[in-house]
């Protein structure tokens, strides 16, 4: 089959690999749709600890092809979103049910071969079945989706807070589209981007600027999501936070980014500092909100590329244009 291959850092082709074979418990997927992320760059920059080469794709959907002999929960034919993520059930954080901090954490596409390809292979628990109504491209945007869930259930977020965003590409709106429907009382998004900003303002943010300066709210936000990974924007959100407010860290930053944080703020004002990793019991909920429509795919998945091009499809990702860019095997 054919597959885009992460052969070490900074090379990524397209090629020939053995098509996969299934597992008792797995499914051999025909990958309609796998969407790139900057979960994808760090790998190609070595990051993230994966051995090399992988196939990468963590973000995809398409339909059962083949089935591991002990499964029978899904049929050929059915058409499937996929939970990238694969946790040892073992370990201490897996017994604590914070499965996404397990010590032997794997993931489709992250650590083993996943779906920008023609086929992937996945455990039967980690695919959800979608209903008719859904274009089974689209629902590559459900693993971005479930990990905004996470971000959100992480905030436990009260109603009628005053949200601030940084970041308009994919994860930003998708955080916006939660925030709106969280019962927020405002959500702004900043962004130095001027037309990712306008998909913001399209979307319903309430309030849009190229810096929080153009922002006016003197006692800052009760939520602060940064969703850049940024250095400059997480230093500036973390100053607007409000007393007894949470910042979010949802963006993934480089393994060398730091930031000063101001001990006696937190202290004096009870701030809470806190991350979100990846998905958490949030990829069904994800599936079962992106029914309803809580995404438009057409906003969204802003460009449709076949998987030949995964290379420049990485590329356009890294210099920021657009928003989801998925590639079609
Ligand atoms: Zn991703
Ligand atoms: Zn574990």
């Amino acid at each position: 089959m054919k597959a885009a291959v992460i052969e070490a850092p900074g090379k990524v082709t397209v090629t020939t690999v053995p098509d996969p074979a299934p597992g008792p418990r797995e499914v051999v997927v025909e990958v309609a749709a796998c969407g790139l992320c900057g979960t994808d760059l760090h790998i190609l920059q070595g990051e993230f600890a994966p051995t090399l080469p992988v196939v990468p794709g963590h973000e995809f959907a398409g339909v059962v092809v083949g089935l591991g002999r002990e499964v029978t929960e899904l049929a050929v034919g059915d058409r499937v979103a996929v939970d990238p993520s694969l946790y040892c059930n073992e370990c201490r954080y897996c017994r604590a049910g914070r499965n996404n901090l397990c010590d032997r954490w794997q993931a489709i596409g992250v650590t083993v071969a996943g779906g920008a390809a023609e086929f992937a292979v996945a455990p039967v628990a980690n695919c959800v079945r979608l209903p008719d109504h859904i274009e089974v491209q689209d629902a590559a945007l459900i693993e971005p989706l479930s990990c905004a869930v996470r971000g959100y259930d992480v905030l436990n977020s009260r109603l009628g807070s005053h949200v601030l965003i940084y970041g308009s590409g994919t994860m930003g709106l998708m955080m916006l589209e939660l925030a709106k429907r969280t019962g927020a009382a405002a959500v702004d998004v900043v962004d130095v981007n001027p037309e990712r900003l306008a998909t913001a303002a399209k979307l319903g943010s309430s309030r849009t600027a190229l810096s929080a300066d153009g922002l006016e709210r003197p006692g800052g936000w009760d939520v602060v999501v940064d969703a850049t990974g940024n250095a400059a924007a997480i230093q500036d959100g973390l100053d607007r936070v409000a007393k007894a407010g949470t910042f979010l860290q949802f963006g993934v930053a480089d393994y060398a980014t730091r930031v000063t944080i101001d001990p006696y703020r937190i202290y004096n004002q009870e701030i809470t500092i806190t991350g979100s990793m990846a998905v958490l019991h949030s990829y069904e909920r994800a599936a079962e909100l992106f029914a309803t429509g809580v995404l438009d795919p057409q906003v969204f998945i802003s460009h449709r590329l076949p998987l030949a091009e995964y290379p420049q499809a990485l590329e356009r990702f890294a210099a920021g244009q657009g928003r989801k860019i998925v590639v079609l095997p």
